[in-house]
């Protein structure tokens, strides 16, 4: 770790960095997030990722989704707009689907870019489209991340800040580095992922550590093994893009985002358990993690 500058982050460091709202606030200055999420079976990443946004103060999100699962998602999201979005064959995101994407991204301040959204390769392909083109703030994780394997290099000519969120697998797959030397050496590489591609990189896992193209590395002590529960990165991913929408840079957005995630998992390990609790809890639990460091 010679020669690293390494932070571990503490309640203060989140509080600092809160968004305040101002008095004359309204719902499309306080963050417009535009999500491309879901396919058959991954609803509820859509649904996560989008609405943890919400929870931590984002005035107005659109989930952009397959046309034929808008319906389902116009029942379960209440405050989250859907955009019906033309669709592949296997019902994800389709390639007839740009112009409408494009319209939408030049509304946002920030995209939340992967999650639930498959592994089609024409979906793919919009993926990559959108990201080689992107003129705003983004988070990408997930599927989005698998889409950028092989194409790294399209992050280092983009002009804006990026967050990736990946899990070592993710991150694995990414850089071709095997999950022993990721575990092994998290700061080390995140560290050097983020200076090479010129991006925030939040390396998730038991300790999640979060690096910034700078080389600083933030090291988060909050959460707990009952995380490890589908649906928990999603809501991770969405409470980042909120932070950001409500103009934090992606790293102090980063900071908030994990510390608060953590915090909310540990708020809901001591009321139901480490083996009961579920990505929603973590989600319903946003509030009480931000009452606790505020
Ligand atoms: P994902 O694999 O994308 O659903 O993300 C899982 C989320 O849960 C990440 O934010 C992890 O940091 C967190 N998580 C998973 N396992 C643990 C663990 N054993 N301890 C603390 N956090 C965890
Ligand atoms: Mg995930």
């Amino acid at each position: 770790l010679m020669g690293i500058k390494t932070y571990y982050l503490e309640s203060l460091d989140v509080k600092r960095r809160l968004p305040v709202r101002p008095f004359n606030v309204h719902k499309y200055s306080c963050g417009k997030i535009f999500a491309l999420v879901g396919s058959p079976g991954l609803t509820g990443a859509a649904t996560m990722s989008t609405l943890s946004a919400m929870k931590v103060g984002a005035g107005a999100v659109i989930a952009g989704v397959p046309e034929s699962l808008s319906p389902i998602l116009e029942m379960k999201l209440t405050e989250v707009m859907k955009l019906p979005l033309p669709e592949t064959n296997e019902h994800t995101i389709g390639w007839n689907a740009l112009d409408l994407i494009e319209e939408y991204i030049e509304w946002a301040d920030v995209l939340i870019i992967g999650p639930g959204i498959s592994k089609n390769y024409e979906t793919k392909q919009v993926i990559l489209n959108v990201i080689k083109k992107l003129n705003k703030k983004a988070v990408i994780d997930a599927d989005g991340l698998n889409a950028l394997v092989g194409n790294l290099n399209i992050l280092k000519s983009l002009h804006n800040e990026i967050v990736l969120t990946p899990h070592s697998g993710e991150f694995s797959r990414l850089t071709d580095l095997p999950i022993e030397k990721i575990e092994r050496e998290k700061i080390e590489v995140a560290r050097n992922f983020a200076v090479e591609y010129g991006v925030v990189l939040v390396l998730k896992g038991d300790t999640t550590v979060i690096a910034n193209p700078e080389g600083e590395v933030f090291i988060n002590p909050t959460g707990n093994p009952g995380m490890a529960t589908a649906g928990s990165g999603d809501v991770l991913t969405g409470m980042i893009a909120g932070f950001m929408g409500q103009g934090l840079s992606a790293v102090d957005a980063s900071i908030c985002g994990v510390y608060l995630h953590g915090l909310a998992g540990d708020i809901a390990r001591d009321k139901l358990g480490e083996l009961p609790m579920m990505a929603m809890d973590i989600l319903n639990a946003i509030p009480d993690a931000i009452q606790k460091v505020i």
